[in-house]
C-alpha cells in the first residue's frame, strides 16, 4: 500500500471494483490464477532468495513447501474452477412444484487474508488461490516478521495480478489493526491464538465471518509395534523441516516405554544422515526467524536433559536439531507450542496412557500416531479432537488438495485447501425458481381444516 492511501480508501477502491462485477466472471478468475501461476514459475528464484534470507530455507524446501505447493493449488483450482462455479441442483419439494432449486456459489466480496511468517508464501498464496477462484477482491497482509518475503510479495504480486482487485499491504501490527477496522466480507487469519482473538473481536464489529488458522501442540504417538526406523525418519523430517517452525510439526513424542531407546537411537541416526555431524554446515537446515524467537527457544532448554543437539549460534540464528528426553510437564517446553527445532520425547506405559495424555489437553491442529494397532488408529482418526490426523506419517496430509485444512477449538476454525478454500470464500446462495403456471390456493389465507390436512401431507 502506498502510504498516501488510507485503509479506508483502499477498501473502498476494491469494493468499487467488486461492485462493478469485474471479479465475478470465469474469465477473470482464470486469468488471475494463470497470472499467479506465471509469477510462481518466472519469479521462483526471487521468492526462494527471500525465503532463504528470512528463514535460511533451502531451494528444495522453498519449492516443495512454498512456491511449488501454491503452484499445485493453482493447477488444481484451474482444473476444477468451471465445475465449482456451476454449483449444483437441489431437489425441489412438491409443495413448490413446478419449480427448480440450485445452490449457486457467489463471491463474498472484499476479503482480507493475513499471513504468518513461517511459510510466508504458502500461507498467503494458498488462501489467495481460493479467494481468486471464488471471485473476490482481496487485501493481502503478509507477515512483517518475514520481512524479505513480505517485500518480495509486495513487489511481485502487483506486476502480475489485477491491481484494482488485489492489493498487498505491508506493515506491522498497527497496520493490521487499522486494516481490521474496515469492513470486510471475510477474514482469513493465520497466526497465534492471542491475535486470533483480536481478529475475531474486530470482525465481530462488522459481523464479518472469519477463518482462523491457529497453532497448538500437535502430539505424536509411537507404539512399540511401529516400524521404528521409518517412524524416526518421518518424525525427524517433519519436526526439523523449516527448523521446526511449522504449525503442524509434531510438537512432542509420546513413545511406549519399550520402544523408547530404539526410537531415540533411530532419531539420532536419522539426524546424522540428514544434516551431518554439524547441522550448522548443512545447506538443507533452516534458521530461526529472529533473535527474539531464538532467545525464547534457548530459554526453554534450560535445565533439561538433552539427548542430541542444543548448540546455538546467535549470530546466524542457528539452533541445532535438538531432542530432549522426559522434560517436566510444567516446563515451558511442555506448556507452550514449541515452534522450533526441539523435540521432547516422553515415555508412556501404553497406548491408553498416550490417549489419556492427549485427551486432557487442548485440541491440537494435527495428531499423529505411528502404529499397526487398528484400535489405536481408529481412536486417533475418530475419537480424539484434532484439526487433522495422520497415521504412520506426519505433515504429508497437506499435499492432498482433496483434504480440508483447519483446526478445531483453540487450534482454529474453518478450513481451506482445494474445494474447501473455494467454499470458504464463496457464499452458497440458495436459488429457487418458480413458474407462473399453477398457483395453488392452499397457502393463502383464509385457512381451514381441509387446507391444514393437505399442508400436513405435502
Ligand atoms: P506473526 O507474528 O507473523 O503474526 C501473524 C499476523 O498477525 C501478522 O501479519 C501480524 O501483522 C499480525 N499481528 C500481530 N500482532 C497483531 C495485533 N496485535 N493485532 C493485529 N494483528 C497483529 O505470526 P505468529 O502469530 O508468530 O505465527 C505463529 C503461530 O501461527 C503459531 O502458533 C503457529 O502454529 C500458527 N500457525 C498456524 C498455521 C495454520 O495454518 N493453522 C500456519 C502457520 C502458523
Amino acid at each position: 500500500m502506498t502510504p498516501s492511501v488510507s485503509p479506508q480508501d483502499l477498501v473502498a477502491r476494491l469494493r468499487a471494483t467488486f461492485d462493478a462485477g469485474r471479479t465475478r466472471s470465469f474469465e477473470w478468475r482464470r486469468a488471475q490464477l494463470q497470472a499467479l501461476r506465471r509469477l510462481l514459475i518466472e519469479r521462483e528464484s526471487e521468492l526462494a532468495a527471500a525465503l532463504n534470507a528470512d528463514l535460511g530455507k533451502s531451494l528444495f524446501e522453498a519449492v516443495n513447501t512454498e512456491t511449488g505447493f501454491v503452484l499445485k493449488e493453482v493447477d488444481y483450482a484451474l482444473r476444477h474452477l468451471q465445475r465449482w462455479m456451476r454449483g449444483h441442483r437441489a431437489r425441489t419439494p412438491m409443495m413448490v412444484w413446478p419449480g427448480s432449486s440450485r445452490v449457486q456459489p457467489v463471491p463474498k466480496g472484499v476479503v482480507l487474508i493475513i499471513g504468518a511468517w513461517n511459510y510466508p508464501v504458502e500461507l498467503l498464496g494458498s488462501p489467495l488461490v481460493a479467494a481468486l477462484a471464488a471471485g473476490n477482491a482481496i487485501v493481502l497482509k503478509p507477515s512483517e516478521v518475514a520481512a524479505s518475503t513480505s517485500a518480495a510479495l509486495a513487489t511481485l504480486l502487483p506486476q502480475y495480478l489485477d491491481n484494482e482487485a488485489v492489493t498487498v499491504v505491508e506493515g506491522d501490527a498497527d497496520v493490521t489493526t487499522r486494516l481490521l477496522e474496515q469492513r470486510f466480507d471475510h477474514i482469513l487469519y493465520t497466526g497465534n491464538e492471542r491475535v486470533g482473538r483480536i481478529v475475531m473481536s474486530a470482525a465481530a464489529r462488522h459481523l464479518t465471518p472469519v477463518t482462523l488458522e491457529l497453532g497448538g501442540k500437535s502430539p505424536c504417538i509411537v507404539s512399540a509395534d511401529a516400524d521404528i526406523d521409518v517412524a524416526a525418519a518421518r518424525i525427524a523430517w517433519a519436526k526439523f523441516l523449516n527448523a521446526g517452525q511449522t504449525c503442524i510439526a509434531p510438537d512432542y513424542v509420546l513413545v511406549e516405554e519399550s520402544a523408547r531407546q530404539p526410537l531415540l537411537a533411530a532419531l539420532r541416526e536419522r539426524l546424522l544422515k540428514s544434516y551431518g555431524e554439524d547441522p550448522s554446515r548443512s545447506a538443507d537446515y533452516g534458521r530461526i526467524v529472529n533473535a527474539r524467537h531464538l532467545a525464547r527457544l534457548q530459554a526453554s532448554l534450560t535445565g533439561l536433559k538433552i539427548h542430541v543437539g542444543g548448540q546455538i549460534d546467535p549470530g546466524s540464528r542457528y539452533l541445532a536439531p535438538t531432542i530432549v528426553v522426559d522434560p517436566p510437564l510444567d516446563s515451558a517446553l511442555m506448556q507452550e507450542e514449541i515452534f522450533g527445532p526441539i523435540l521432547p520425547v516422553l515415555s508412556v506405559k501404553d497406548a491408553a496412557q498416550a490417549i489419556a495424555f492427549v485427551r486432557e489437553r487442548p485440541a491440537p491442529l494435527a495428531l499423529y500416531a505411528f502404529t499397526r494397532d487398528r484400535a489405536l488408529q481408529r481412536q486417533v482418526s475418530e475419537d480424539l479432537q484434532a484439526g487433522s490426523a495422520c497415521i504412520n506419517d506426519a505433515i504429508v496430509f497437506r499435499v492432498s488438495p482433496q483434504l480440508p485444512f483447519g483446526g478445531i477449538g483453540p487450534s482454529g476454525m474453518g478450513r481451506y485447501g482445494g474445494w474447501y478454500g473455494f467454499e470458504t470464500f464463496s457464499h452458497m446462495k440458495a436459488v429457487m425458481k418458480r413458474s407462473f403456471r399453477f398457483d395453488v390456493e392452499l397457502r393463502y389465507p383464509p385457512y381451514n381444516a381441509t387446507k391444514l390436512w393437505w399442508m400436513r401431507r405435502l
